[in-house]
């Protein structure tokens, strides 16, 4: 049985706009003009009047991490009570107050940034956080997922003591007396991680359920997600379990391309030599490229950069990897059928990532191997130049604009500041550059992501355009929303574009987006959403 969708305004990945397209099972039977869809049916189709509403194909989100949403949406929801410390505060004591912790377990919430306090112009301590409880251990991540902070009763849980040993990669904030001050700084915070207990399967598979309904309202259909990391002890087995049994009962309503995290060679190689490569899998859970965190955080001052932070002179961000065992992770990935993907904010990371590219490309070239560098944020002339060189793939969000218009040019000064976040420049050279949230680091709001590469400034517009040579047209945008990420996951003849053939997944808008002023694109509401034929979200009237 086939589906006509008539009388739309629909966007198929090229322009001009055309108005009908026919479904038949989970794919595009035709798409083009009323009159010659409308032919093509029979008496026992069905037809769906579209009322002028714009279709474009369903949104892929290029890097988030969909557990750790689902994860999020399962605790305190810290972000939209982050301009007060006082208000974050009560906050965590609401959700403690209708949320009672059992017994070994921790009080968990996510969301909140210093930068927007108005009551103190500092970090949470774990004295804040005492006056929350004493009794029950509290983690408390910031928004960037860079950092977090607990509780008195959560460092005597992890037994972190005066003169605490600073970890390889991380560190543990303490005070002039040496004392822990509660916050944990990147590798650290897997202290904290470990110490708290993990969610089995299926409470796995229901964090996967939530988030999948969060990301269909937003019109998102894909996802190329990092999961691996979030539960350090939870197998990779186990998460790619909680994925396939949701597939198989009809629960999995996002595609899946997983961005795999491993960070030793005999870890990736272990994965591999169990029959993993890139690629494999359905169309709605596959294996995606090695994903490894190259750096920190640039609002966490833990991006890797080649000079000083212009705000904070002692220091230059953290690397994760040395160059050597980034090399190792690379080259052993390279030459085992996996494509890569590498978390990269500051520019000296970004140096040492185009090294590891360059050296195994040169020692095993690959024609296509649409490896990729995730975030791209600062970076400087020379090498927005090598990565167009390399064939390299880039992941950007530029939702982050929201926040770092405020902060990019105190943080690395005006110099740096002048390419860095340059996607567009990135694009002219002929690099496909997808789009995302990295969610939980922001909501995946697909509308106000794509204000944000138009626009160039804050949502609110009050800051900013930042660089505004590198802003995205409306049709950019949305190509990094749909057809580039699917060009990321080698899936471009698939899907991202409405066109014969293709996965019926597909979003419909309240507003046509090349009609509505720029700032105003995220106020723009996804009607509904199909993966597949099937419809997964409806905008409640
Ligand atoms: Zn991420």
């Amino acid at each position: 049985m086939k589906t006509l969708y008539y009388n739309g305004q629909v966007y198929t990945g090229t322009l001009p706009l055309v108005d009908a397209f026919v479904v038949e099972g989970d794919t595009l039977a035709y798409v083009g003009s009323q009159a010659q869809a409308r032919a093509l049916l029979s008496s026992q189709d069905t037809e769906v009047d579209l009322q002028g509403w714009f279709v474009c194909a369903g949104f892929n989100d290029s890097h988030m991490h969909l557990l750790g949403y689902g994860n999020m949406l399962h605790a305190a929801q810290l972000a939209p009570r982050t301009h007060r410390l006082e208000d974050m505060l009560a906050c965590l004591r609401e959700h403690l107050d209708t949320h009672p912790v059992a017994s070994g377990g921790w009080l968990f919430g996510r969301g909140w940034n210093h930068d927007y306090f108005s009551d103190v112009s500092r970090m949470p301590t774990r004295e804040d956080l005492d006056r929350v409880s004493t009794q029950v251990p509290i983690c408390a991540v910031r928004a960037c997922g860079h950092c977090l902070v607990v509780n008195s009763k959560g460092l005597e849980v992890l037994g972190v003591g005066q003169h605490p040993q600073q970890p390889d990669g991380g560190q543990i904030g303490v005070d002039d007396l040496g004392q822990p001050n509660g916050l944990f700084f990147d590798n650290a915070m897997d202290l904290v991680y470990d110490a708290i207990p993990v969610p089995d399967k299926e409470q796995l598979k229901a964090r996967i359920r939530s988030a999948c309904r969060a990301l269909n309202a937003q019109g998102v259909t894909s996802v190329q997600s990092d999961d691996y990391c979030l539960f350090r002890q939870i197998p990779w087995q186990v998460v790619n379990e909680a994925y396939q049994e949701l597939e198989a009962s009809g629960e999995l309503t996002v595609r899946v391309y997983e961005q795999c995290n491993f960070t030793t060679v005999p870890e990736l190689q272990n994965f591999v030599e169990r029959g993993n490569h890139t690629g494999a899998g359905t169309s709605f859970f596959k294996i995606g490229p090695l994903k490894l965190l190259g750096d920190g955080a640039l609002g966490a001052r833990t991006a890797f950069l080649s000079q000083p932070y212009a705000d904070d002179l002692s220091t230059q961000g953290l690397a994760v990897f040395t160059q050597e065992a980034m090399d190792a992770l690379v080259s052993y990935a390279h030459t085992h059928q996996m494509q890569v993907a590498i978390h990269t904010i500051g520019d000296a990371c970004l140096d040492r990532v185009l090294e590891a590219y360059q050296k195994a490309l040169e020692a095993h070239p690959r024609e296509d191997h649409r490896h990729g560098v995730v975030h791209c944020q600062i970076s400087r002339a020379d090498q927005l130049e090598r990565i167009a060189q390399l064939g390299l793939h880039v992941y950007c969000q530029s939702i982050f604009l929201d926040y770092d218009n405020h902060i990019v040019e105190q943080r690395v000064g005006p110099h740096l500041a002048q390419t860095s976040y340059s996607w567009k420049t990135l694009l002219d050279k002929g690099v496909c550059v997808s789009n995302g949230s990295d969610c939980p680091v922001e909501l995946p709001r697909v509308m106000a992501g794509i204000q944000c590469a138009v626009t160039r400034t804050t949502l609110d517009g009050s800051v900013g355009p930042y660089l505004p040579h590198e802003a995205f047209t409306v049709q950019e945008a949305l190509d990094s929303y749909t057809k580039c990420g699917a060009q990321a996951s080698f899936e471009e003849e698939v899907k991202g574009q409405l066109k014969l053939g293709m996965l019926a997944d597909f979003v419909v808008l309240s507003a046509n987006p090349f009609q509505v002023p720029a700032e105003q694109l995220s106020s723009i509401s996804v009607l509904a959403t199909y993966v597949g034929g099937r419809r997964v979200f409806q905008h409640e009237a």
